[in-house]
């Protein structure tokens, strides 16, 4: 394979909460990865901010261990390592006061791009939008990156939106969703609008059913008091499942710009059915050798906060009417994994005797542990024994298909931050496609707390409450096996 890393232009990049945990683990390795691919140019510069005092030294220390921490040995020599530090410094600043801003907008380049990257709290969202423009550091050419959670239900939403309309038109803000980054979500694109084969099926009349599962090892432990005031429906639901839905259920889009692809994924939520009590499940992890319940975690032994939830969706238009979306994602299950599983139909009728049993085709589309799609088809069993079928996948993991570089994708924040920089939102949340989420979450959510649903409790390790399993065989159906 080729690569065709394409440089972009000069930028300066400044990270708000430069050295939190995300910046650390994320933000700043994912940019060290695009150096070495060769993709910075020779004058890009990233700039860290948060309160704490610290200078350029300091910082470049503080980048350099989480290089060392984050990076794999064989791609990090030294001397490369020491030219990308090169290109860091440090400013302190409180996004809630007036000092350092001036300092800031001395160090900002206005000639390059420049990118600000709100990885803090998202209390502080509004203060750096508002502190950007009042300090002229912005330009109306400078985009900024909004982190996770955007909002917590449908009116903070708006007035976080709001808030950031008073100092960038939309055309600069890029709300973030890391899974539109993953290399296989483009792939899905690729998959159905770059191909014949798929797209003329893709409907209810030949897909029988669809299912997302993002499952988590890991508790909340550690986040437990963040974690309580979301749940799975706020944290997981309302974005990351919302988007893999979207690209699923989507029209084609005219070309792929962002406007076009974000006009058709917001249709996509508007047409979501609201969702009936007996369609959703939620639940809470119990304690085990390994660790505490939920509710432990959480510090709140009256905590009614859902770690896992598995809900039935429904869409009401042509395409999908009548093949209902399964949703699924918690924390503490059985494996990691998160797919998206498309089970078409089984053929109207079978040639073969009974014996040949019932097959369907179902494309998988795994976005971790390891990226790839398979596409399940049914053939006869080779040799002798007459007409036996068997289902064999046809695998299109990139790696066997493409070579082992293939298999070197970037991880999804790099990719998106590079986005960022050549100024495509096509993998970016845009304001009403985030209020249209919210619109289709918040009477759920009102829903539990006006009846005071208690989640069912499930075991550590397991594949949720038994009546998760359930929404599924009272349709005749089953959940694909969480395993890694
Ligand atoms: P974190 O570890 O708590 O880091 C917060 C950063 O913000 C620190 O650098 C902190 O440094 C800085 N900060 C705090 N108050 C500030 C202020 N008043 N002015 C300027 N800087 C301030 O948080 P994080 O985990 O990196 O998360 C950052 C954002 O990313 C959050 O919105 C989070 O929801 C989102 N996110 C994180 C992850 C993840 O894996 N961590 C994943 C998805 C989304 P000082 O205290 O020195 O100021």
């Amino acid at each position: 394979m080729v690569s065709r890393v394409i440089p972009v232009d000069p930028f300066d990049l400044v990270i708000f909460g430069g050295t939190g945990d995300l910046a650390r683990r994320k933000i700043l390795p994912g940019l060290y990865r695009r150096f070495v691919a060769g993709q910075m140019p020779e004058d890009a510069r990233i700039i860290g901010a948060a309160r704490g005092e610290m200078d350029q030294a300091g910082y470049q220390a503080f980048v350099g261990e989480a290089i060392a921490e984050f990076i794999s040995e064989k791609k990090r020599d030294a001397e490369t390592v020491a030219a990308f530090l090169e290109r860091l410094n440090y400013t302190p600043i409180d996004a809630r006061g007036e000092g350092g801003w001036d300092a800031l907008a001395k160090m900002v380049r206005k000639e390059a791009i420049t990118a600000f990257y709100f990885s803090v709290g998202p209390g502080l969202f509004g203060d750096i939008a508002t502190r950007l423009h009042k300090h002229k550091i912005a330009t109306p050419e400078s985009r900024i990156v909004v982190e996770k959670p955007f909002g917590r239900d449908l009116e903070s939403a708006k007035a976080l939106n709001a808030v950031l309309a008073e100092s960038f038109d939309e055309h600069q803000i890029y709300r973030i969703d890391h899974y539109l980054g993953k290399e296989t979500v483009q792939n899905l694109m690729a998959v159905r609008f770059a191909n014949v084969l798929f797209e003329p099926l893709w409907n209810a009349q030949y897909i029988d059913h669809v299912q997302i599962t993002v499952a988590e090892t890991v508790s909340v432990g550690g986040r437990g008091g963040y974690y309580d005031k979301s749940g799975a429906m706020r944290d997981m639901i309302q974005n990351h499942l919302m988007q893999l839905l979207c690209l699923t259920a989507m029209e084609p889009p005219s070309k792929f710009d962002p406007d076009a692809v974000r006009d058709e994924k917001l249709k996509v939520i508007r047409a979501l059915d609201a969702v009936p009590t007996e369609n959703i499940v939620r639940g809470q992890y119990g304690a085990d050798g390994d660790g505490p319940s939920y509710v432990e975690d959480s510090e709140d032994p009256e905590s009614r906060t859902e770690s896992f939830i598995a809900m039935k969706v429904d869409i009401s238009n042509w395409r999908w009417k009548g093949t209902p979306f399964y949703l699924r994602t918690g924390k503490r299950l059985k494996a990691r994994m998160s797919e998206i599983v498309v089970h078409f139909k089984e053929t109207p009728h079978s040639i073969f005797d009974e014996d040949a049993g019932s097959h369907a085709n179902i494309l998988s589309i795994r976005l971790q542990p390891d990226e790839g799609m398979d596409l399940r088809v049914t053939i006869k069993e080779p040799g002798p024994g007459g007409m036996r079928l068997v289902d064999v996948p046809l695998d299109m993991t990139f790696a066997d298909a493409l070579g082992p570089e293939a298999a070197d994708v970037p991880d999804a924040y790099e990719r998106l931050i590079m986005d960022v920089i050549r100024g495509n939102q096509t993998l970016f949340m845009r304001g009403d496609e985030v209020e249209a989420a919210w619109a289709w979450t918040d009477p759920i959510i009102e829903g539990w707390i006006t009846r005071g649903d208690k989640p069912k409790t499930y075991d550590p390790g397991s594949s949720g409450p038994e009546d998760a399993l359930m929404l599924l065989h009272r349709d005749g159906r089953r959940w694909r096996e969480i395993s890694a």
